[in-house]
């Protein structure tokens, strides 16, 4: 690896979805000097697989497809002149010594000194524990989501989904869409984790949905040809003698996501574990700042969340972090204020309730 000469900006961001995009364009608004740098070849993080139409508000975007917001907001970002952006390009730490970034491009190894960094790095998805959960066949549902939605290969003929929580819930729809016949959906909660429109679709295509149930063992030879389920009692201890069998070519877990936080633990922000955000996030201030003066973090990096928030997370995190460089010092209060007020309105009622426990518990 070869290493390049030290470049600066104000603000650099690493991850390109929604709260990347969102944050990048905040910040140049206020007059920074931007750089983004995703991995992928195309920005978006997710967005570039949701053929869904989102909820919110008419801020947010509700009644557009996924697809077609990540569209309006990398032609955004392109035609802003604050803003470079680096796809095809890893993100590889922070470095407090001096405050450089590093990441690699092509084999080569760069260095970046910002003046702010907001870590939008997304989330990962969970696997779980079962006999055989290594046959080919058994995906995570972002991944078959990609295969269906981005590549146009159906994932296989007959799928079984393990989580109805939202993502579970909207994949299956979308297989059921592309002619792909969903087996069951199997969840070990009591009740159905998504929302009730997506629940009310799937079972309206006559899809059955075992809730109290789990996965108990996959099996096939070469690939998976099917699942044993079992039903849970209220201490999701499984229940001998309650065991179906359901063929299936393909296994999708949506079992939940766990939030990207690899590059604030090695920057050395305070983490804490936090359930209701699924996993360990940054501790931070209102405004998104961590712990280290210098970084931010926002979107599913800042506990898992939906699109919606992570857009405005992003801004949030742009504008504080441009403010705190002292630019746009006269417009920069009003817009934050507008952030933090929209957020909360996102998070309102039942919906929000359990994400604003978990911010109760992380913010300082
Ligand atoms: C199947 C599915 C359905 C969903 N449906 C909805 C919905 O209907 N409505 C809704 O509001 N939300 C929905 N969501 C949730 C939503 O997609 C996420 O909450 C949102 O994308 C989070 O945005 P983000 O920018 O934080 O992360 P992401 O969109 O994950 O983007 C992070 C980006 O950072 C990049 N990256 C990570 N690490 C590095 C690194 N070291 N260097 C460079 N780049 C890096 C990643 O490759 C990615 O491009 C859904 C999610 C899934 C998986």
């Amino acid at each position: 690896m070869r290493q390049k000469n030290i470049k600066t900006t104000d603000v650099l961001i690493a991850g390109g979805g929604p709260a990347g995009l969102c944050a990048a364009l905040a910040a140049a608004s206020l007059g920074a000097k931007v750089v983004l740098i995703d991995e992928n070849e195309v920005l978006g993080g997710q967005l570039v697989k949701q053929t869904h139409k989102f909820f919110g508000s008419e801020k947010q975007y509700a009644g557009t497809r996924g697809i077609h917001i990540k569209d309006i907001l990398i032609s955004e970002v392109e035609a802003s002149s604050s803003i470079e952006v680096i796809n095809d390009a890893t993100v590889m730490g922070y470095y407090t010594e001096d405050g450089i970034v590093t990441y690699i491009k092509n084999d080569d190894f760069y260095k970046i000194k910002p003046g702010k960094v907001i870590f939008a790095t997304g989330a990962s998805e969970r696997m779980l524990p079962f006999p055989k959960n290594d046959l080919p066949g058994i995906y995570g549902a972002g991944g078959v989501q990609t295969l269906m939605n981005v590549y146009g290969i159906a994932p296989g003929n007959n799928v079984l989904m393990i989580g109805a929580g939202n993502i579970g819930l909207i994949v299956s729809y979308q297989l059921i869409q592309a002619g792909v016949n969903v087996q069951a959906i199997v969840e070990a909660m009591p009740k159905i984790g998504g929302y009730l429109v997506h629940a009310s679709k799937i079972r309206r295509a006559g899809v059955p949905i075992y809730t109290s149930h789990t996965i108990k063992e996959a099996y096939g030879q070469d690939a998976v040809e099917g699942a044993v389920i079992w039903e849970v009692d209220e201490k999701w201890q499984p229940i001998p003698g309650t065991e179906k069998d359901i063929k299936a070519d393909n296994i999708c877990l949506a079992v939940g996501l766990t939030p990207a936080t690899e590059l604030l633990w090695q920057a050395g922000c305070e983490m804490k574990y936090v359930p209701e955000l699924s996993g360990h996030v940054p501790v931070r201030n209102m405004y998104l700042q961590t712990t280290l003066e210098d970084i931010y973090v926002a979107g599913d990096a800042a506990g898992v969340e939906e699109a919606s928030s992570a857009m405005v997370e992003g801004r949030l995190a742009g504008y504080s972090a441009a403010k705190n460089l002292g630019l746009g010092k006269d417009r920069a209060d009003a817009l934050i204020q507008d952030a933090l007020d929209e957020l909360s309105s996102l998070r309102e009622g039942e919906v929000g309730a359990k994400i604003r426990k978990g911010l109760e518990k992380i913010i300082v």
